[in-house]
């Protein structure tokens, strides 16, 4: 569905105004940082009291009333949840009543389980695009503007990147000078060299796309001897980038890499600076603590649970929400002079990752492309049991024979992995789906 006119320039006026505030908000004083912050809060509170049941009744149970809410530090008062307590009840969380008007409910198909779907409403939504300037003005440093520059995606179809992007194009109004030139590639989809020619002849400015995927994809071409020609910058986020393939890109190839914290639940949580060391928090847009030991707040150059509250999206109020990220606490301001708070690294998530014993990792998609490549069977799941332990489960026809196509997988995943893997390989009738029905394509049993 497209909007009307007038709610267009209403909306795009709206996000342009948010925009110009972003060459400015990022070094305000913390104090009034904090002051933005405490406002969204006790806005949110407010709302969640007045309309959202799971809220409603929680404070009531704990004796709350919104204005014990006063700093992010009171959102402990309220219950920790997490996407099972949210999954279990979603409805819970959504407000009562009309005048939740238009919005996007984003659909993001879980690696570890069932599909999740999360209401936001238009106005969260047009705030994270102009929070989303925060970034665009580190990115001009390297790509040399704001605006009109080229901008590729290697995210898979259907992506949370592309159901917002979708929004954004159907519900806004972007003078074509204010904006970017942007297109989408599903990673993993074509082969390589097709792949690497797709890449080519956009001719990104920026390449973005999963961490683990990235450096993956350049190594490759190097190993093909393919030439990928190189970007300004590249932008990962959605899962880790090893650091072996973050030193490869930055110091082997001169490009610059930047990782951005983002997720369905709260869109833009953070951004890497010029400086390319920890992530600034966009905390006047998501209060966030790092918990460690014990549920106590992680000090500094300390590991935890990232713990969450989306300030802006009225939709589906989420607060205090145990994400399912693990981050290191920053030891201190960084040096950029951002004045927006930092956390130190983002250890990310282990879904879809193989990890190897010397510290490398390798995405599904990338191994399933050579997997694929090497055997000529379309259905394959990796199972990793440890550390040189694999089951590959293998459904369908083998063009060359079930017996070479079994010698080649275990031939290829031994190349992959770059050691000598115990490797089965098991054919069945078909690959066994997950609760969500989708079926993954690598499962790996080793806590990183
Ligand atoms: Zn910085």
């Amino acid at each position: 569905m497209t909007s009307g006119i007038a709610s267009r320039l209403m909306w795009s006026a709206y996000t342009l105004a948010h925009a110009a505030m972003e060459s400015r908000i990022p070094w305000e004083d913390p104090d009034s940082l904090v002051r933005r912050q405490n406002r969204r809060l006790r806005r949110i509170i407010g709302f969640a009291w007045e309309r959202v049941p799971f809220y409603r009744d929680a404070m009531e149970k704990r004796g709350l009333r919104p204005d014990d809410f006063r700093t992010a530090a009171d959102l402990h008062l309220l219950p920790l949840i997490d996407g099972h307590v949210y999954g279990g009840n979603p409805h819970l969380f959504q407000p009562t009543g009309a005048g939740r008007g238009a919005g996007l409910t984003l659909q993001s198909s879980g690696t570890s389980g069932r599909t999740k779907h999360l209401r936001h409403d238009s106005r969260s939504l047009y705030l994270a695009l102009a929070h989303g300037h925060r970034q665009r003005r580190v990115l001009a440093q390297f790509t040399g503007r704001v605006t009109g520059y080229r901008e590729l995606n290697l995210v898979r179809d259907g992506s949370v990147a592309s159901q917002i992007r979708s929004f954004y194009e159907q519900h806004l109004w972007t003078p074509r000078r204010a904006d970017l030139t942007r297109a989408f590639l599903t990673p993993g989809e074509l082969p390589l060299e097709a792949e690497i020619n797709r890449i080519n002849e956009f001719r990104p400015d920026v390449l973005m796309g999963y961490g683990s995927y990235l450096g993956a994809l350049f190594r490759a071409a190097q190993q093909r001897g393919l030439e990928i020609r190189p970007p300004k910058a590249i932008v990962y986020g959605a899962d880790a980038m090893p650091a072996l393939d973050r030193a490869y890109l930055e110091s082997g190839l001169g490009i610059p890499v930047l990782s951005t914290y983002q997720s369905t639940e709260a869109l833009r949580i953070g951004f890497q600076c010029e400086r390319r060391a920890g992530l600034h928090l966009s905390i006047d847009a998501v209060a966030v603590r790092i918990a460690g030991p014990e549920g106590r707040t992680a000090g500094p150059g300390e590991a935890g649970d990232v713990i969450i509250s989306n300030l802006t999206n009225h939709a589906t109020v989420l607060l205090n929400y145990r994400i399912g990220d693990v981050a290191v606490n920053a030891a201190g301001p960084c040096p950029c002079g951002r004045t927006l708070p930092v956390i130190g690294s983002l250890e990310g998530r282990c879904d879809d990752i193989i990890h190897l014993a010397d510290g490398r990792s390798l995405h599904a998609l990338q191994v399933m492309r050579r997997l694929r490549s090497a055997s000529g069977v379309e259905r394959l799941q990796v199972v990793q049991f440890g550390h040189g332990r694999y089951s590959i489960r293998a459904a369908g026809d083998a063009p060359n024979g079930r017996q070479a196509a079994t010698s080649a997988l275990v031939a290829e995943l031994s190349a992959l992995t770059g050691c000598r893997p115990s490797v089965t390989v098991d054919w069945v009738e078909a690959l066994p789906a997950g609760a969500n029905g989708k079926t993954r394509l690598v499962i790996s049993e080793l806590r990183k």
